[in-house]
């Protein structure tokens, strides 16, 4: 008998300096983490250096395939250094100070980069930690906002702030950001995200700094702002895969949207064939409290039913209380909803997407459904065939195998895929071998058990899928 079926949906989780431990990533990993994010907004390099070097170490040890994710701050607007919090009062007035060279006054707040100053107009909302607090801007004189107070409450230092719908003059990628790739790319991180992306150039220009780099790691476009919205067909042309970044998103267009965004976003990725990762305050009150609430239990499960590939925790493991029971929690939930997902392979418009490899994954899908496979094989280069495997999301098991260590991390985010590694061979025959082997040290596959392997035949060329093979474990 083969072992449990694997989920399908995977689970990233944040790891923060105070979650850095080695029992806390081994747990996280045994509890079903598949890739660990960096937020690089947060800590410093020594601490992420240690985290990566931790999440390494366990995957040695446990011999899970874990991808590293290095999330990019991108041009993200703060208020400046308070020493005290300044607590607004609703109805009360405040001059934001934005302007080039300019210093704060008692009672004023700083908010940077200047460069906004340029843009900011009477009318505009400011928004300030998540949008608790509200300002709007009466009048613009000299790189100072004078602004009203709409919702108040307290403003500590360095809090974020928005201001939907004004188009930001700062570069996608700050100074602080070059530096943090440099550092995550040093460090091997198998995906880049890129916050507050804004179009697909955005998208395009960090991904030849990473070939610049001669770096293979894939770009995960964060969608967080209206103009990404607006240009999501182009950015996931460019892209390699995709966030619903709920946080900013909400602060950004308002919450009420958000659900059909996150459907909309997720469908498209699907269609395209971008794994998408679904983010943000999915078990917030997990942070404090060792169960969901129903509230929360319903949102990841909706995500996971709307076709999600991931699904992601923030401060429930990088600060929360109960880190290893949220990614439990989301293993639960995927694990009961799962079994009602439809199976979605059909044949291809021959106008859409018209791929050789597509023709054959979704033949492939055909193939093992009807002769009830245990498993699809599906040896790749650089792990794009199981993606395109996996974007059909069928109910057999895909194992994603490549003798590339970084393809078999990356294979870790794709919904549906366990990925294996297998050593390099440039003879067909072998590379059966080889994957029938991996398939059944997986556990997923049995002697005689019967499977359908797709692959390209010229061995170690990528893109070359042109073969089906029906085979006996
Ligand atoms: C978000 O805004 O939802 C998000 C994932 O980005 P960050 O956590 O980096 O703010």
């Amino acid at each position: 008998m083969a072992g449990a079926a694997p989920r399908r949906t995977k689970i990233v989780a944040t790891i923060g300096p105070a979650s850095a431990t080695p029992e806390r990533v081994r747990a996280l990993i045994d509890a079903g983490m598949d890739a660990a994010r960096l937020n690089l907004s947060h800590g410093t390099h020594d601490d992420h250096s240690r985290t990566a070097e931790l999440v390494r170490d366990a995957k040695e040890r446990t011999g899970k395939p874990v991808a590293l994710i290095g999330d990019l701050q991108g041009p993200k607007l703060r208020v400046g250094h308070l020493d005290t919090p300044v607590v607004l009062e609703q109805g009360t007035e405040v001059t934001v100070v934005c302007g080039d060279g300019l210093k704060p006054h008692n009672g004023e707040l700083e908010i940077a980069p200047s460069a906004i100053g340029e843009v900011l107009r009477p009318g505009h909302e400011v928004l300030i930690d998540d949008g608790h607090v509200r300002l709007r801007v009466e009048e613009m004189v000299a790189g100072r906002a004078r602004c009203g107070v709409v919702v108040g409450g307290a403003v500590t230092s360095h809090k974020g702030v928005n201001l939907p719908g004004v188009p930001i003059p700062i570069p996608s990628l700050t100074r602080k950001d070059l530096e943090d790739l440099d550092f995550a790319l040093e460090l091997g991180v198998d995906y880049v995200a890129l916050s507050f992306v804004r179009s697909a150039a955005d998208v395009r220009d960090l991904k030849a700094l990473i070939d610049q780099h001669g770096s293979p790691a894939h770009v995960i476009a964060k969608i967080e702002k209206a103009e990404a919205i607006d240009a999501l067909e182009d950015v996931l042309t460019e892209t390699d895969a995709v966030m619903v970044a709920r946080g900013d998103l909400g602060v950004e267009i308002g919450a009420a949207l958000v659900p059909l965004l996150q459907k909309r976003i997720i469908r498209r990725s699907l269609e395209r064939g971008k794994p998408v990762i679904t983010a943000t305050q999915m078990l917030e009150s997990m942070i404090h409290h060792p169960e969901p609430t129903r509230a929360e239990a319903s949102d990841v499960a909706n995500a996971i039913l709307d076709g999600t590939s991931a699904v992601m925790l923030s401060a429930e493991t990088a600060t929360g209380e109960y880190p290893i029971e949220a990614v439990a929690t989301m293993d639960r939930i995927a694990r009961a909803v799962e079994p009602s997902l439809g199976y979605r392979h059909q044949i291809p418009e021959a106008t859409e997407d018209p791929t050789i490899g597509n023709a054959m994954s979704n033949a492939a899908c055909d193939i093992a459904e009807s002769l009830g496979a245990a498993a699809m094989l599906v040896p790749t280069f650089t792990g794009k065939t199981a993606s395109a495997v996996a974007r059909l999301r069928p109910r057999r098991p895909i194992i994603g195998l490549s003798h590339h260590e970084w393809a078999v991390r990356q294979m870790a985010l794709e919904w549906g895929v366990t990925p294996r590694w297998i050593p390099e061979t440039a003879n067909v025959e072998d590379l059966w071998d080889r994957s029938l082997a991996a398939a059944r040290e997986s556990g997923l596959v049995v002697d005689g058990d019967t499977v359908v392997i797709t692959a390209g035949t010229a061995v170690n060329i990528p893109g070359s899928t042109n073969v089906i093979k029906v085979d006996v474990a």
